[in-house]
């Protein structure tokens, strides 16, 4: 085993050739014990709080109040009382779960009402939506069931792990991030070489925060005979007009052939969404496995979520709030000359460069009471490591000021700024 703890990544435990499963879940374990006795990972343990505010730490350290950046509870609709009564009445109507899958019987008018909502919301006609368990599964389900062996799936190369996922049964292209001639050269060599060509993009990428060019993209696609695919789990609620997400102001919204989304981040309860045409729907709702074989949303879950769906044109102060807060954040980074990347969204990296050293400054968050991700390979490219943090309405300014003062002391022992 020629495993280096000190530089390794989570992907190298994956596979390690000629160790078996219980072989391999011995060194992953001595991997994290190695990481605790370091210092590098706080094993965190039973979270409390809301989407800004966390009560976070060990069992060895304590638990300490923190101000959090983990969640992408974008509009703080987890802790929003209507939902939470809409998801209580929910409960109290038909009981906790939905035991059973939806095609044998755990479909409930809740689940109905909650596809045509979201399908309303996109202005699309009720039948034009099918929802899932996860953001995850309607990805990854939504993708199998349609592409074969004889097609091909052009992805983004940024792109989220159930995009990837999802292209296991299919062949599978990926392009640099947002790289519009290397998509055209793709979609020319595959015009007539696959049978279904469908070019899969996120609206928001989950990392850096930049957005899609999605007009041209879809002029691209439509040039070549292909299909769209959008992945709007941190654009909606957040971007457009009337917050539908990064699509709404290209007068996209009608054409793209396929939506996914998410119920976990912005509507802040739990689930997935596919918006495409009342005949691809169909045809995913009957086909694809995890429909067949897995229990759906709980339908009190499905009630709370109808309910966030209608506070999103109810209550739009909330999504000025998050804009306030993000224009206030990323302009107090900028001002210490950190490197905020290109995000236009609520997701805000500050971006680092080194594995050890983005460790290091997550740590001296923690331990002054900010609670972030450092992100790091493979969930980025191995010399762009970052500390990932999401903006939520939640957040006041004292939050913000508190992280910026950490941020500027960090940079003082660290020099993280931009030279
Ligand atoms: N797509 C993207 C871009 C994501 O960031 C996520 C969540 N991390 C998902 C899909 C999956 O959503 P869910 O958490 O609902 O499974």
């Amino acid at each position: 085993m020629n495993i280096n703890f000190s530089t390794a990544t989570f992907k190298d435990f994956e596979n390690i050739p000629g160790f078996d499963m219980m072989e391999r879940a011995d060194i992953y374990y001595d991997f994290l014990e190695y990481m605790k006795t370091n210092g590098h990972r706080y094993r965190l343990q039973n979270n409390t709080g809301c989407s800004s505010v966390m009560n976070v730490g060990t069992q060895d350290d304590g638990i300490k109040e923190m101000v959090s950046f983990v969640t992408s509870d974008y509009l703080g609709l987890t802790q929003h009382l209507k939902v939470k009564e809409a998801a209580i009445e929910g409960i109290r109507k038909y009981g906790t779960g939905s035991a059973a899958t939806p095609l044998i019987g755990g479909y409930y008018s809740y689940h109905n009402d909650l596809e045509s909502k979201i399908a309303g919301f996109f202005g699309r006609s009720a039948d034009e939506a099918v929802t899932f368990t996860t953001g995850y599964t309607a990805n990854s389900a939504t993708l199998q069931i349609l592409l074969q062996k004889e097609d091909i799936a052009i992805v983004d190369m940024a792109v989220h792990a159930s995009v990837y996922e999802g292209c296991i049964l299919t062949n599978r292209k990926t392009f640099p991030h947002n790289n519009l001639e290397a998509l055209e050269q793709i979609l020319k060599l595959s015009k007539n070489q696959f049978r279904t060509k469908l070019v899969v993009i996120d609206g928001v990428y989950s990392q850096d925060g930049d957005t899609a060019p999605i007009e041209e993209i879809y002029n691209l696609v439509k040039k070549y005979d292909a299909y769209l695919m959008v992945d709007d789990v941190h654009g909606v609620g957040i971007l457009g007009k009337t917050g539908r997400g990064t699509i709404e102001d290209t007068g996209l919204l009608d054409k793209i052939d396929i939506i996914t989304g998410t119920f976990s981040k912005t509507f802040g309860n739990l689930g997935g969404y596919v918006i495409a045409s009342k005949k691809l729907t169909n045809f995913i709702r009957f086909q694809s496995r995890q429909q067949i074989f897995s229990a759906t949303i709980p339908p009190g879950t499905a009630a709370g979520i109808i309910k966030a769906i209608d506070l999103i044109d109810e209550e739009p102060h909330l999504r000025t709030k998050l804009w306030d807060n993000i224009n206030y954040f990323k302009k107090g980074l900028n001002d210490l000359k950190l490197d905020t990347g290109t995000t236009c969204s609520a997701v805000i990296p500050v971006k680092i460069g080194d594995i050890h050293t983005t460790m290091d400054v997550g740590k001296m968050l923690l331990d002054r009471g900010v609670y972030t991700n450092p992100i790091m390979y493979p969930a980025v490219a191995r010399k762009d490591a970052r500390i990932r943090m999401s903006m939520t309405a939640s957040h006041e300014r004292e939050h913000l000021d508190k992280t910026l003062n950490a941020f500027e002391d960090i940079n003082k022992k660290l020099h993280i700024a931009k030279k």
